[in-house]
């Protein structure tokens, strides 16, 4: 069994950046109903007590209710935690280095991140990813789907954004760029290098 995990600040903690009955909706109901289907779609399989990550990287793509659910569930905990008050800016220390390293500046990383988010059609999410090398890399996938999923490039997610209409359109309505650069005001850095060091 899975559990719909607590946010780690309240539901107006991240305002005017993301409305307080957004985060409500999307907690509440939107990552609730991943998750309650995620466990639907598990039961009777036995997943020898399997983590998200494991179940990701063994899934059957043509599994849609196990890749959409498990994908659901695992996006938006890390959507969560990588985001909070007091935050926002510029990373710093082992981030900062490979972002440098990886993109040659923090503001064409942000121009490559925002370009992918903006490009992705239709709903999914953009990735910060860490690749097997240490370098990162940014990629977008559709719907629910993440590079933890078999075929998928990327890497190991340490930066997720939800670029689907239910994250931001109380607020923004159509405007996603407006709502992606709003996203780097809330960036928690140092949940990201926790996720970096992982
Ligand atoms: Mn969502």
């Amino acid at each position: 069994m899975f559990e719909l995990p607590n946010l780690p600040y309240e539901y107006n903690a991240l305002e005017p950046f993301i409305d307080a009955k957004t985060m409500e909706i999307h907690h509440s109901k939107h990552h609730a109903g991943y998750t309650n289907n995620l466990n639907k779609t598990l039961e009777g399989v036995d997943t020898n007590n399997a983590s998200i990550e494991e179940i990701l990287s063994e899934l059957d793509m043509n599994n849609k209710a196990l890749r959409n659910n498990a994908g659901g569930y695992y996006n938006h905990k890390l959507f969560w935690e990588i985001m909070g008050p007091d935050a926002g800016g510029q990373p710093t220390g082992v981030v900062l280095e490979k972002i440098e390293e990886s993109f040659g500046s923090f503001e064409s990383f942000k121009e490559e991140f925002t370009k992918s988010a903006t490009g992705q059609f239709g709903s999914g999410w953009a990735w910060l990813c860490k690749k097997e090398d240490g370098g990162l890399c940014v990629v977008s996938t559709p719907n629910q789907d993440n590079p933890l999923m078999p075929g998928i490039e990327g890497g190991t997610p340490i930066l997720g954004l939800d670029i689907w209409e239910h994250a931001y359109y109380l607020n923004y309505q159509n405007r996603r760029p407006d709502y992606i650069e709003a996203f780097f005001n809330i960036i928690n850095w140092s949940k990201v290098e926790e996720l970096y060091n992982n």
